[in-house]
């Protein structure tokens, strides 16, 4: 195997023990064809230079990287599915694969799978992914990254041959073994088992893991507890603000679903919003609605409480309390940032800023069934840089309802950031990438009739066209966690 030099191994979560982890081998397939290999994010950790032969190797038969795991690990976890609370969960049909360092940044992150086999966490389960799975999470973490949301990236999917039971498929249905490059797998369930078990001994050292690792300058606070829980509030306030600027709706925010860093990941029912509705579902089954797009801050600051909850074993309520306090404000301070982000506006004071907040979530209830989530941030980028372009595009005629009289008066007070980016080929085209369920759908039917791979990678390759066109990476906007 060839890695560059930037391959930085840092196997760390292993030296946790098997209190933490469970060593597992990956599933022996009877095929594995590479299907998807994300180069971009390879070259931020030193694997693009793998021939695909060494590439299937490691993410398709998941022989060990150099100085790394020698064996995959099956994280313990524990945690709240739909408010109950579920003590047999854990990684089921996936382990952590690998640990390394990202090039620039220095930060830690995890190669992490999902279906590569049967765990001691399976239950019932076969442990396996099926291939219309994968494709889902590849497209839906590559648009959240281009609209700027924190979330995990699809690195490698590999088709594997095996013929898939499935209620929500056709089936049988084709299996794969998708692997995830992210920041961190610790979920709030990771503490939750511990908690469970009565360990404040696991959870201290837990603590020390996560501040240690992901928030080394946190390091020499005195209740590591409650500043780990101030840093988890904030980061998770962040990811969800970029979630609902970007209309999106994970589907299934169980405490096992959200990550000590704030970064979005497994991506199962997800759905984008087709428009403005506080009520929309991702699962079918969720029946009640309790993780509908309006109700995730409400989810969100749910699982914190779990959370702090677990950390009331190991420090003082008061420094928890006040964290937890803190999430009005932080997601305040969040969505303000992400919504302007995502209309490309220099900031101004709080209050107007605010007031273009919720103009724009009535402007997008006033446009109803006929205005799209995207197309709204996609016609007004840039605000008031950008009216020509809304006034002459095919959404014109609703734009100048009354409506939207508001929004745009406002609007036309922000200065815009960055407006250069408008040159971008991108904004010369009446519509923006959108992902929604029927794009989905479109895509992954010429996979299912012909084995016909290249529409996806078309959009796939547009969808990057967006990211460089949006460049919200480039706008160095903060995140505690290293
Ligand atoms: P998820 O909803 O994907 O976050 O999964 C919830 C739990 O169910 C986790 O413990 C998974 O590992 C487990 N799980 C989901 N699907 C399977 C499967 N096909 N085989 C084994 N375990 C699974
Ligand atoms: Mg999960």
């Amino acid at each position: 195997m060839t890695s560059s030099p930037a391959y930085r191994p840092d196997p760390k979560f292993m030296a946790l023990g098997r209190d933490f982890s469970d060593p597992v081998d990956p599933a022996d397939f009877p095929m594995t064809r590479l299907r998807f290999r994300n180069d971009r994010a390879a070259a931020t950790v030193g694997l693009e230079t793998l021939s695909d032969a060494a590439w299937i190797a490691a993410f398709g038969r998941f022989e060990p990287l150099p100085g790394n795991q020698p064996q995959p690990l099956a994280m313990r976890y524990h945690g709240h599915q739909f408010r109950s609370y579920n003590p047999d969960l854990g990684d089921g049909r996936g382990f952590l694969f690998a640990q390394l360092r990202e090039q620039d940044s220095d930060r830690l992150l995890d190669l992490a799978t999902k279906g590569s086999g049967q765990t001691p966490w399976s239950r019932q389960g076969d442990g396996r992914l099926t291939l219309k799975g994968g494709m889902r999470e590849i497209l839906a973490a590559s648009l959240l990254e281009a609209l700027g949301v924190p979330t995990s990236r699809a690195f490698s999917l590999v088709e594997t041959g095996e013929d898939l039971q499935r209620g929500d498929e056709p089936s049988p249905t084709r299996s794969a073994v998708l692997t995830r490059l992210s920041h961190s797998h610790i979920r709030f369930g990771t503490f939750q088992r511990q908690a469970y078990f009565e360990r404040p001994d696991l959870i201290t050292v837990l603590v020390d893991h996560a501040v240690e690792t992901y928030y080394p300058h946190l390091a020499d606070a005195p209740d590591r507890p409650a500043v780990l829980m101030r840093a988890v509030v904030e980061a998770s306030a962040r990811l969800l603000a970029g979630w609902m600027a970007a209309g999106f709706v994970h589907g299934v925010l169980n405490t096992d679903n959200m990550v000590i860093t704030g970064e979005s990941f497994d991506y199962g029912p997800w759905r984008f919003l087709p428009r403005n509705d506080p009520n929309f579902t991702a699962a079918y089954f969720d029946h009640s609605g309790l993780y509908s797009f309006g109700r995730q801050p409400e989810a969100v600051f749910w699982n914190l409480q779990q959370l702090a909850a677990c950390l009331t074993l190991v420090t003082d309520q008061a420094g928890l309390l006040d964290a937890l306090n803190g999430f009005s404000d932080a997601y305040r301070d969040a969505l303000r940032a992400a919504m302007l982000r995502r209309l490309a506006l220099k900031p101004r004071d709080l209050a107007t800023d605010m007031n273009l907040v919720s103009a724009a979530f009535k402007a997008l209830a006033a446009g109803g069934d006929t205005l799209r989530w995207e197309p709204f941030f996609f016609d007004w980028f840039g605000g008031s840089a950008s009216e020509g372009r809304a006034m002459a595009g095919p959404r014109a005629a609703l734009y100048g309802e009354e409506a939207f009289a508001d929004f745009r008066r406002r609007l036309a007070e922000f200065e815009p950031d960055r407006p250069e980016r408008l040159d971008h080929p991108i904004f010369a085209q009446p519509d923006p990438e959108e992902l929604l369920i029927e794009h989905v759908e479109a895509l992954w039917a010429p996979i299912a009739s012909q084995d016909d791979w290249s529409p996806l990678h078309a959009k796939l390759d547009r969808i990057e066209a967006a990211r460089r066109a949006y460049g919200f990476g480039d706008d160095g906007a903060e995140n505690n966690a290293v």
